[in-house]
């Protein structure tokens, strides 16, 4: 059965370009970038022309840029090692209750460390409020980490305007920008955030690698204790290999997906009653629709769209699998029923309006399937 990607939030797949450039670099950049022989010194410089692309594709300049693991690690540097290298014994952190649990898990690190801690609420959209913001802000805030755009839903945040007022505050300002960078244009030297993230699986590269824009001036208290690589903010011999797949990935040319999301979204909720996208009033991702099926398992419409080809979610990938409702959704006021009967479609490179015409088709078939089953849905419209 041919299948169709719908799921490219959770991660992407390889674009023939990274493949092409991971190929090369395997055969020709497998050295030491730290040697100093001539085997050594090539590696290093396809390194660090992986580094300009990745500080282009995120406006900052190359030295700006640590390459890290992933998103999770990026997300962690930043937020543990801007905390744990302010040594006021009084410490607190701003963050928002619909952030990844790569930020969420590394704030509850803090709070167990001592550290205290905000968790803004978004409005019914997933927006943060840049008022309540601002007044969260204390004497005390070592940092405020608010994500650019949400996994689930895609709502974006004003992520530029955040930082600013937390500059004006003398207010250290994270963003993850994971599913942000690649789908919106990042342009960090013009604004005032002070570190943010990104991940390569995310960007048709593959996974084991990402990297933190860290403004200079700024210091972390490394997590990693080894080598000086990364100017001493993250040890170990860099993966060259991941780091020039993120940096060809930095340099691909992406379709504006917006007109196939409105069509996939408009499609469904066209033909399917007692359906309702979530987050739709929020600027969004152009490649994010999240949608709410009254009466409705999501998982159970997830299992039967597989079966018909097409992989879709329940929302975050770390959080499928298990019965527990979205935070995201619940955080925005949702029900803990709503939350449950929401699907996540999100796209790609490799979708077509084709796919999308038959994952529309697909989606209303099994939804009245599943309705028919279900004891609680009985429809309201005509
Ligand atoms: N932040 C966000 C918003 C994400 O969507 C993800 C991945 O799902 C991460 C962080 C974690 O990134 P990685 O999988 O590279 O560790």
């Amino acid at each position: 059965m041919t299948r169709f990607y719908f799921d490219h939030n959770a991660t992407t797949p390889i674009a023939p370009a990274v493949r092409e450039a991971v190929v090369h670099a395997l055969d020709e950049a497998w050295a030491n970038p730290s040697s100093i022989h001539q085997d050594g010194q090539r590696a290093r410089r396809m390194l660090e022309e992986a580094r300009a692309r990745i500080a282009s594709l995120l406006g900052c300049a190359p030295k700006e840029v640590v390459l890290t693991s992933g998103g999770t690690e990026a997300d962690n540097l930043a937020i543990l090692g801007v905390v744990r290298a302010d040594p006021r014994p009084s410490r607190h952190v701003v963050t928002t209750a619909v952030e990844h649990p790569a930020v969420l898990e590394a704030c509850a690190q803090l709070e167990r460390e001592g550290v205290a801690l905000t968790y803004l609420q978004p409005d019914r959209q997933g927006r943060i409020d840049a008022d309540i913001f601002r007044r969260q802000l204390r004497p005390t805030t070592v940092l405020a980490s608010v994500m650019h755009a949400n996994n689930e839903t895609g709502a974006v945040q004003d992520v530029a305007a955040l930082a600013a007022i937390a500059r004006e505050a003398g207010v250290l300002f994270h963003s993850d920008g994971v599913q942000a960078a690649g789908k919106l244009p990042v342009s960090l030297a013009s604004t005032a955030i002070s570190l943010y993230s990104i991940s390569a699986h995310k960007l048709n590269a593959p996974k084991g690698c990402g990297a933190l824009f860290v403004r200079q001036g700024v210091t972390l208290a490394p997590m990693l204790h080894g080598g000086r690589q990364e100017r001493s903010r993250r040890a170990g011999t860099e993966s060259v290999t991941l780091a020039i797949a993120l940096g060809a990935a930095a340099q691909l040319d992406r379709p504006d997906l917006t007109t196939l999301r409105d069509r996939l979204e408009q499609g469904i909720l066209a033909r399917v009653a007692d359906a309702h996208a979530n987050a739709a009033a929020a600027p969004r991702l152009p490649n994010t629709t999240n949608i709410r099926f009254d009466g409705i398992s999501a998982e159970a419409l997830v299992i039967a769209l597989d079966l018909r080809g097409f992989a879709v979610s329940t929302g975050a990938a770390c959080s499928s699998g298990s019965v527990e409702p979205s935070h995201v959704l619940l955080a925005m006021g949702l029900s803990p029923e709503q939350a449950r009967s929401s699907i996540r479609f999100s796209l790609g490179l490799g979708n077509t309006a084709e796919q999308v015409d038959q994952l529309i088709e697909a989606v209303a078939e099994s939804v009245a399937r599943l309705r028919k089953l279900s004891p609680t849905y009985s429809e309201v419209t005509p």
